[in-house]
């Protein structure tokens, strides 16, 4: 299990899941796999998502309403967090762009839109898939 200090027992427990999964899982998917850890509510599971999100150390892919963790440590310093998901094999690729940044960038700046988070998720096929 990834040691992280300042780790509740279910954060550890909910961001060791995210970390072994091979595709991004679902908050229920997720308690499936921990009861017989103890875990019985979703409301534990959220809550530890919460903290691990707000943390940086995992991530809600919108578009498939489920959670991955983080591949880039201090990802959010990068401003930018940019999601590849294949479609067929299920997998998700982290990635950052500073030209992509800095356009979102200049455009909120021109807009005076105040960002306060960017996420971008592109869906296709993998290399492996598309072969
Ligand atoms: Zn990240
Ligand atoms: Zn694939």
């Amino acid at each position: 299990m990834t040691a992280h200090a300042d780790l509740t027992r279910n954060q550890s427990l909910v961001l060791d899941r995210l970390e072994k999964a091979e595709a991004p899982l679902s908050a229920y998917a997720i308690l499936d796999q921990l009861r017989e850890e103890g875990l019985r509510a979703p409301l534990q599971v959220y809550r530890a998502l919460d903290k691990l999100l707000d943390m940086g150390l995992a991530h809600r892919l919108e578009s498939l309403n489920a959670f991955v963790a983080c591949a880039r440590p201090n990802c959010h310093a990068s401003g930018l967090i940019a999601f590849a998901i294949c479609e067929k094999c299920g997998q998700v690729a982290e990635f950052s762009d500073d030209i992509v940044h800095e356009r979102l960038h200049d455009w909120a700046h021109r807009e005076g839109f105040v960002v306060s988070r960017t996420t971008m998720e592109i869906r296709g096929s993998c290399r492996a898939c598309a072969a």
